[in-house]
């Protein structure tokens, strides 16, 4: 078994699909080590285990929607698309999705994953409370009133148990258009970054670096927002793209204007079509929005560096929330997206990006490639002590840790 990028074989001794709650509770209960994994859709070995995997899948499907508490509580391996589907269908919808809807709830919101949006914040700033079984096989639902279990517990890299149901907050169902304006140099982006980064509900900002080749911004407005005829000299396309060049549009959501249902809209790729371009690596890095500008400024003296392996690369916003091992906690950021082709040469122009957005204390997305020591993530995220405390607390014998996690906490 393979994570969907291809690049990772998953070395599980045995691999479990439990069907119950108390399952769940009795396989936690009598194995040492336990990890359970989404839709696999991480690019590292986060998801891995040389013990026994949990795949959530042939658990019960449930979406139960409360309209007293505007929430909607779901099975963890749930992916976004499908949730999405039933919550439009019933006039509801979630603040924000990611590029893709084919990930699951559970395994998307442990990494932290986000879209687009100067107010929005990431996926995990929907959770109102979610259900987890805890390393003893205790079951328990965890809330903000439950503190720093909740503000440590949201974002927890599969190391807080197996979350078995999460609930989101939910809004009334929308509508947006998708715009996307074409030939924005990366200086006059650079100059104007907040008002172009502003001047949707959730905008990005497509590059290749390259000196000559100028970029796109994609917007998506919100129905009965106009959305501007002309950015700062740039002129909506005329015909729908992908986000890498070279690549066929179909898989992507409508642009040109089209109004749409949000689910449709905010992700870029549709759920019956593979996303992106289904061979690649993909790395982001989380730089606070005051230093947006510079920060960009100094990864364009490095455009050569990484040009070879480069297939395209995504700027976005990201609102701040409280998650400890948020990318974002306190911080309002921007992510800067690498897709790579899949050569040697991706971890050379990896650590290149890491070098030169140190001075801006990046924070790398923990689902993706990064390669920086585990020393220095530990002190890029301000509550990592706090939050290895915790997990120390509630799973004293790492039944829930892996590689990744175990070099981490070194
Ligand atoms: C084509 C593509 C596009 C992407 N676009 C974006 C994007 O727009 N924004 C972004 O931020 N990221 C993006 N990603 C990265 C992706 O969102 C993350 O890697 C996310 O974690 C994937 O979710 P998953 O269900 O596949 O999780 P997995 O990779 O399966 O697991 C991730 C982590 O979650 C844990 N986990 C999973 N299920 C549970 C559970 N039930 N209980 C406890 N822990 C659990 C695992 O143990 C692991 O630690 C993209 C990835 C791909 C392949």
């Amino acid at each position: 078994m393979k994570n969907w990028a291809g690049n990772i074989k998953f070395q599980d001794s045995k691999t479990l699909a439990p069907k119950s709650i108390s399952e769940i509770q009795d396989i936690v209960r009598t194995n040492p080590k336990v990890k359970a994994r989404g839709t696999a859709h991480s690019f590292n070995t986060i998801a891995d285990t040389k013990y026994v995997a949990l795949l959530l899948d042939q658990m019960p499907k449930e979406i139960i929607i409360n309209k007293e508490r505007k929430s909607v509580t779901v099975s963890a391996a749930l992916k976004y698309g499908e949730v999405a589907e039933e919550l439009h269908k019933n006039g509801w919808a979630l603040h924000n999705l990611a590029s893709l809807p084919h990930i699951s709830i559970a395994g998307a919101i442990a990494t932290g994953t986000h879209g687009s949006g100067s107010n929005n914040g990431n996926l995990a700033t929907a959770v109102k409370s979610f259900d987890v079984v805890l390393a003893d096989g205790s079951f328990r639902n965890i809330k903000s009133s439950d503190g720093d279990l909740y503000y440590g517990g949201v974002i927890g890299l599969g190391l807080v148990g197996i979350v078995v149901r999460v609930e989101l907050n939910i809004q009334s169902t929308f509508n947006l258009g998708q715009s996307v304006y074409l030939g924005m140099q990366r200086a006059k982006f650079r100059d104007n970054f907040d008002e172009i980064m502003n001047s949707g509900y959730s905008v990005s900002y497509v590059t290749t670096w390259q000196q000559e080749i100028a970029g796109e911004v994609w917007v998506k407005f919100l129905e009965g927002t106009t959305p501007p005829e002309v950015l700062f000299g740039s002129h909506g396309a005329t015909e729908k793209l992908h986000l890498l060049k070279n690549h066929s549009p179909e898989p992507c959501n409508d642009q040109l204007g089209i109004i749409g249902p949000w689910h449709l809209r905010l992700p870029h790729f549709k759920m019956e079509f593979t996303p992106s371009s289904g061979t690649e690596l993909q790395s982001e890095f989380f730089v606070n929005r005051a230093q947006a500008s510079s920060a960009l400024l100094a990864l364009e003296s490095i455009a050569d560096q990484i040009s070879i392996p480069l297939m395209g690369s995504e700027i976005r916003t990201i609102a701040s929330d409280n998650f400890w091992m948020s990318p974002h906690y306190k911080s309002n950021d921007i992510g800067i997206h690498f897709t790579w082709k899949q050569i040697p040469e991706t971890f050379e122009a990896v650590k290149a990006i890491e070098t030169t957005l140190k001075p801006f204390q990046y924070r790398p997305h923990l689902g993706k490639i990064y390669t920086a020591a585990p020393s220095y993530i530990s002190s890029a995220f301000p509550k990592f002590k706090n939050f290895q405390e915790l997990i120390s607390q509630i799973d004293p014998n790492n039944k829930f840790g892996n590689e990744v996690t175990d070099s981490l906490f070194q």
